[in-house]
């Protein structure tokens, strides 16, 4: 089959699976135990990686809280920091189309008393400042806006919106699990107080990620779980030498290879879109291909059930409605719906996604299966009389 669904997730670089072997072999003691060298020499391990991702987002390296993914590193960013803000401070603003990691966590603070706005979006899933300048004021405890989109691959100029939320003194957090495959990430220059980011995306191994987290940022997140003190007490629990050197080598990987990648990756997705803008008559392009993810290609099939058609496709294509996280529910994506489209309209769409390993032959074949697929499924639609 042909992956065309690498923001769902990547596979793992050879040449990180190459170190992870390595430490599992050799570095398994704690890296926390301090009695012996062999748990120095694990802790080592740790330290490094730690250094290599704060070198690839430009922070220091006590800045970089290892968690799970970016789903937890997300539940501290938002939730945590909104029940570390000072009393009076319990109102928590959201971009509309974030991920569930983000709108869940910031909903659980609901629990606490606090209350959660969302922000509308444009058609291209970009927010007006003046939305947030709105809602801005000493109330505010958390401001969370993504970097990049995972289904409509929106990259969303943060400098305003940053700089607003910040003059107001809030807590500034942006998911930007999507943006290493799309864009330079540079933490100091975003100015934000907290990103959260996640291996299983930039091809490393899934089960672990990281929150930066600004030495200067106005407080501290609280803990969400309790334990035996690790990452400065914001995420206890002893630390998977092996995951946290593969997700180092893997954004090693991208911050030396990431612009040639991501100049190739663009140029596929722009002519596999004339492709089947050519090929395919109710192919209809989400948005534009400006502001958005090299890799990412969204589009409706007019008049066709994007899950109807995502099952057709198989065993030839792997491509998703959007969040994987959401798929499984029949539920209409919140994202969808945040940038206009109806009901009818949201089931309409597939996303593609390219990636590292996507060729200009996968491609053109993928083209041809669409419209044969396609085809195939118009013909049953016409049989049956709807
Ligand atoms: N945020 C975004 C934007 C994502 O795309 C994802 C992965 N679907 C997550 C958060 C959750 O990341 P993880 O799988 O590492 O928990």
């Amino acid at each position: 089959g042909i992956y065309l669904d690498y923001q769902a997730s990547t596979p793992v670089d050879p040449r990180v699976k190459a170190i992870m072997f390595e430490v599992m072999d050799r570095d398994f003691a704690n890296p926390s135990s301090e009695s012996h060298s062999a748990g120095w020499q694990a802790g080592k391990r740790v330290e490094d990686a730690r250094a290599t991702i704060a070198e690839a987002i430009k922070c220091d390296p006590d800045e970089i809280i290892f968690t799970s993914g970016a789903t937890e590193a997300n539940n501290i960013g938002v939730l945590g920091a909104a029940l570390g803000a000072p009393e009076g401070r319990r109102r928590i603003l959201i971009g509309a189309t974030e991920h569930k990691a983000v709108l869940e966590a910031a909903l659980a603070a609901e629990r606490f008393g606090y209350t959660v706005e969302l922000l509308p979006v444009e058609g291209s899933g970009v927010i007006d400042p003046a939305e947030l300048k709105n809602r801005l004021d000493e109330s505010v405890a958390v401001v969370s806006v993504m970097l990049v989109n995972n289904e409509i691959g929106t990259i969303q100029p943060l400098e305003e919106l940053v700089e607003l939320s910040a003059a107001a003194g809030a807590f500034v957090h942006t998911d930007a699990t999507q943006a290493p495959t799309a864009i330079d990430v540079d933490v100091r220059e975003l100015g934000v107080d907290a990103a959260s980011f996640s291996s299983h995306k930039i091809y490393g191994p899934k089960g672990v990620g990281a929150l930066y987290l600004s030495a200067t940022s106005p407080w501290r997140p609280r803990p969400l779980m309790f334990g035996g003190g690790q990452e400065q007490g914001l995420r206890p629990g002893t630390l998977p030498t092996h995951l946290c050197a593969g997700f180092a080598e893997a954004f090693r990987l991208i911050a030396e290879e990431g612009s040639g990648e991501r100049e190739r990756v663009e140029h596929l997705r722009n002519s596999f879109v004339r492709c089947l803008e050519e090929n395919v008559p109710i192919f209809k392009l989400t948005g534009t291909c400006s502001h958005r993810h090299p890799g990412n290609l969204h589009a409706r099939f007019i008049g066709i059930v994007g899950d109807d058609l995502l099952l057709r496709l198989q065993p030839h294509i792997f491509a998703s409605t959007g969040s994987a996280c959401t798929s499984g529910h029949l539920s209409v994506s919140h994202v969808l719906k945040a940038i206009g489209l109806s009901d009818v309209e949201a089931g309409e769409c597939i996303r593609f996604s390219i990636g590292r390993q996507t060729t200009e032959s996968d491609l053109a074949r993928a083209s041809d299966i669409i419209a044969g697929a396609i085809d195939s499924l118009g013909d049953q639609v016409r049989q049956s009389g709807r």
